[in-house]
């Protein structure tokens, strides 16, 4: 490897001879590069953050080490499992005991299992409402959404626009506008219902997507999530991982493509972006990307997500018999779970809407959050020990998550720019798994595929 500095510019020219650079140290770039390096590929990541691990990251509440990004696995997610495990990280399983929290219409109520106290009527429109859902999930094409029955129809409606044709009462409203905003982090009536259909078909319908038990909140990283970025990022701490290191510009020929930042120059043989859809854009591309690709990137834009984290010296809901999973129909917070350990101190999470939530000053958050606790949690819950939480909105760079909000039509009309190679340029990112997309294990999985693609074109290539 060798270098030039300009000191005007303060470009260094970095001249390789890499087979293929990675842009984005998320799970989805983690996995391409260590693929590739495993099958003897020379790679070069490029971060435009000062950490690894994206849209997972690790926070710190009373000594305790929480996710304030992606945080919980299921036991189909065997990719990241396997990741996780060879990176000698462990699994703890989401404590579910005891009887789970209802605030709603200003009343709390506590019940067990997973229907909620609403009357008769409402249990019964929830449970039509779901079987609809769960009936329209199993006809969508997982590998291409935009080819399932009705494709165009469901498309162009939003998710709400459909929950008010089933006659939703305002309680299953209320529980289906929490699932779009923890999975979307977007309102009901921002997300297309074709978009919102072929996720869940990808996460493995409504009840794994929902559950504790056998489903996606099963487990939890003990070591936390980012963790497990880390330590696959360290074995490019050889100069081979730049953070702090955006993609600017991205210059390509017959011959290779060369990546531009603003200190550094990257020649490789291939690129694989695993930014997400929404942060392509922010790449110049020479040839320019299609007026297609363009929009796809402009329209799958990053819903927004916060997260809350309060600790008391012990886990004192689990002495009543209350579980720490609440759901509320007021304020910030929206959704709670436990998150404490066997024997540490206890730790309420709660999901909060960016827009009730980020625009606050830090005191200001907290008084509201813990005012909440209170409310769902009885007097106890008003004398935390620690208080931490973090808004993805507001993020320096590459803000927004967990996932992409589709508004109509941007699914039917963009969908087929989302793995099209872009010359020597492949995609990876948790977008484009089609199954788990938009978990940590879609990013694994797509990281790994990317490197399969470009490790396929260079043998190709090489042969000739
Ligand atoms: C609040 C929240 C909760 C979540 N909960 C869960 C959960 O419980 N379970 C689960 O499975 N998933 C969850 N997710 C989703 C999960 O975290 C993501 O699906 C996954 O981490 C995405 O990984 P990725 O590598 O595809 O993308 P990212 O993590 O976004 O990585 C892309 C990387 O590219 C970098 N980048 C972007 N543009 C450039 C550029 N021009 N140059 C260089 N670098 C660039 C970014 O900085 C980033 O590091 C959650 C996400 C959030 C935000």
């Amino acid at each position: 490897m060798s270098s030039t500095h300009e000191s005007e510019h303060r470009v260094v020219d970095v001249d390789v001879d890499v087979d293929v650079v990675v842009i984005g140290a998320g799970l989805s770039g983690l996995s391409a590069a260590d693929r590739l390096a495993s099958m003897g590929y020379s790679v070069i990541i490029l971060e435009g953050r000062d950490r690894v691990g994206g849209r997972v990251l690790t926070g710190e509440i009373a000594g305790v080490p929480v996710d304030f990004g992606g945080t919980w696995v299921s036991p189909k997610h065997t990719a990241v499992r396997e990741l996780a495990g060879r990176f000698g990280c462990t699994i703890t399983p989401q404590f579910h005991d005891g009887r789970n929290t209802l605030w709603i219409s200003g009343r709390r109520r506590t019940y067990k299992g997973t229907i909620p106290p609403v009357s008769p009527l409402a249990v019964v429109n929830m449970a039509r409402v779901q079987m609809a859902l769960e009936k329209l999930v199993g006809t969508i094409d997982m590998d291409s959404p935009s080819a399932s029955p009705n494709a165009s129809e469901l498309d162009s409606i939003t998710f709400g626009y459909w929950l008010g044709q089933q006659r939703a009462s305002s309680a299953t409203r209320m529980l289906m506008n929490v699932i779009s905003r923890v999975q979307w982090g977007a309102s009901c009536d921002d997300v297309s219902m074709l978009s919102v259909l072929s996720y869940i078909r990808g996460a493995g319908g409504v009840d794994h997507m929902l559950d504790v038990e056998n489903g996606m909140q099963q487990d939890r990283i003990t070591e936390t999530t980012q963790e497990i970025a880390k330590r696959v990022a360290a074995q490019f701490d050889d100069g081979r991982l730049l953070l702090s290191t955006p993609a600017r510009r991205i210059v390509q020929d017959d011959a290779g493509v060369t990546v531009h930042s603003d200190t550094v120059s990257v020649t490789a043989r291939y690129a694989v972006i695993t930014a997400a859809t929404m942060h392509r854009k922010d790449i110049e591309f020479e040839p320019a990307l299609s007026e297609q690709a363009k929009s796809l990137s402009n329209l799958w834009r990053l819903g927004g997500l916060s997260k809350a984290y309060v600790a008391y010296d012990k886990p004192f809901w689990r002495e009543q018999g209350i579980s720490g999973e609440a759901i509320s129909d007021k304020g910030a917070v929206f959704i709670t779970f436990d998150v404490g350990s066997k024997d540490g101190p206890g730790v309420l999470l709660g999901f909060c809407d960016p827009v009730q939530f980020d625009g606050f000053d830090a005191e200001h958050r907290r008084k509201r959050v813990i005012e909440q606790m209170v409310e769902m949690y009885g007097p106890q819950a008003n004398h935390p020990i620690d208080y931490v939480d973090h808004s993805w909105l507001l993020e320096d760079f590459g803000a927004g998550g967990p996932n992409p909000a589709l508004p109509p039509f941007a699914l039917t009309a963009y969908e087929s720019e989302l793995l099209k190679p872009h010359g020597r340029i492949e995609w990876g990112g948790t977008e484009t798994a089609g199954e788990f997309a938009g978990s940590m294990n879609g990013a694994v999985l797509t990281g790994q595929r990317a490197a399969e693609r470009v490790a396929e074109r260079i043998r190709k290539e090489t042969q000739r």
